[in-house]
């Protein structure tokens, strides 16, 4: 049985969890592949509204095994955390499977992720400052710490007075900070990973096996395309893989046990913090979209900006994700609007753009070419079917569709699961 890949087509905040959630009746196996507690899903549970921000919103349900895989860095207190208020809400998180292999976040990455960005000033990226960066870099420094090592004191302790030792002399020296206690982060970790330990696996070989005895699996990503650290908008970019590939990476699956990837693009565009956003729109179409949609982070309750529908960069998704089919969310934000935009391009110096261009200071500077469609004023939030959209609307999922060179499979028309346009 092949794998499900779910991505997120523009900087996050599409509106994946509902994407998820809607899939999670045919699935089994709910996974993270990448990012940390700097994302966050919105979820339902019990006419209550959740958020996670570490575990697969696959918790909510009794038949689904969630799993964070290799590729996510963990912050074990927030996990621990966010494991207690779904317990104490009734939900069962027994059997949710971490990777042993998947990093740690410490709380010199948190102190790093504070200095850091105030030392950047006004060149800062806008990171949520969960230490996400840091324990990337030292991922890729390869002086991580992993899960694996919060069930060796031994090696822990090894480890972390090694990395301390660096990290504080920086702390001190460049940034004049007080040093972190090895004791103490030692203690608070080792029982962190007391508390851990039965739900510590070998993710990829489970999956593995999950996927040869017909079981299914749905590889959520957090974030999104644009966010991308390699083919995101660099340098304001979250630092670990959200497209279809990192699913492979961070999972330890190969490719050829994925056969559908869901790309969930939002029917107009947000971006949170930092960087180039050239359909932004600060007007009251913006103001529109932000109030209707309600675009506020998940994570860090920041206003989000907001700006019109851009084929240019879906054009981009499909492509460096594969995509098999779409998922477009919050069609019925857009009631209202006597007109719609559409960037079906960018202009710049004499140019026109079809694809993202190649180089970030033409993003930075590029004009959108935009189509101008018809609005519809009726709410959406009751429809069911295709035909009972107003035409208006219908013919602006149709031509993101065609843009796209991707079928919209499913329209959202509001928050909850029925709220569904399907077909
Ligand atoms: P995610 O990280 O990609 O899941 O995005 P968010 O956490 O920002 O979720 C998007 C928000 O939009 C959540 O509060 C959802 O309940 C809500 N939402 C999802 N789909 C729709 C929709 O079709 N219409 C409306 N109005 N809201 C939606």
């Amino acid at each position: 049985m092949p794998a499900t890949i779910l991505v997120g087509t523009q900087w996050g905040d599409e509106g994946k969890g509902k994407a998820t959630d809607l899939l999670a009746d045919h699935m089994d196996h709910v996974v993270r592949y990448q990012g940390g507690n700097n994302a966050g899903h919105t979820v339902r549970a019990g006419g209550q509204t959740l958020k996670l921000h570490l575990v697969p919103s696959g918790i909510l349900y009794p038949h689904i095994t969630p799993v964070i895989a290799d590729g996510v860095v963990i912050d074990p207190k927030v996990l621990l955390e966010e494991m207690d208020e779904l317990a104490a809400r009734g939900i069962d998180t027994g059997r949710l499977l971490v990777s042993a292999n998947a990093h740690l976040v410490m709380p010199y990455h948190l102190e790093m992720d504070r200095v850091t960005e105030r030392y950047l000033g006004k060149a800062q990226l806008g990171t949520t400052k969960r230490g996400i960066g840091p324990a990337y870099a030292d991922k890729a420094a390869r002086i991580g710490l992993r899960v694996q090592d919060l069930t060796d004191e031994k090696i822990f302790r090894q480890k972390l007075e090694v990395v301390l030792k660096e990290k504080n002399a920086i702390l001190a020296k460049v940034y004049n900070r007080l040093p972190l206690d090895a004791e103490e982060i030692a203690g608070d970790y080792l029982g962190y990973g007391l508390r851990l330990a039965p739900h510590i696996a070998d993710t990829s070989a489970i999956l593995h096996q999950a996927l040869r005895s017909g079981r299914r699996v749905l590889l959520e990503g957090a974030q999104g395309t644009l966010l991308d650290l390699d083919h995101g908008t660099y340098p304001f970019v979250t630092s670990s893989n959200p497209v279809a590939g990192g699913a492979l990476v961070g999972t330890g699956l190969g490719p050829k046990e994925v056969d559908r990837v869901i790309g969930v693009t939002k029917a107009y565009v947000t971006r949170v913090g930092s960087g180039p956003f050239p359909t932004e729109d600060e007007g009251e179409a913006g103001t529109l979209m932000q109030e209707r949609g309600q675009e506020f982070g998940t994570t860090t309750g920041r206003r989000r900006r907001c700006g019109w529908f851009d084929a240019v960069l879906l054009r981009y998704a499909a492509r460096v994700n594969g995509l098999t089919e779409l998922f477009l969310t919050k069609l019925d934000v857009l009631s209202g609007l006597p007109r719609v935009k559409v960037c079906v391009a960018y202009r710049y110096g004499g140019q026109v753009f079809e694809d993202l261009p190649p180089h970030q200071s033409i993003i930075h500077r590029a004009e959108p070419v935009y189509e101008d469609l018809e609005g519809w004023g009726e709410e959406l939030t009751e429809a069911r079917a295709r035909d009972e959209l107003p035409p208006a609307a219908r013919k602006y999922v149709e031509r993101l569709g065609d843009l796209a060179g991707v079928p919209v499979a499913t329209v959202s028309v509001g928050p909850s699961r029925e709220q569904t346009v399907a077909g």
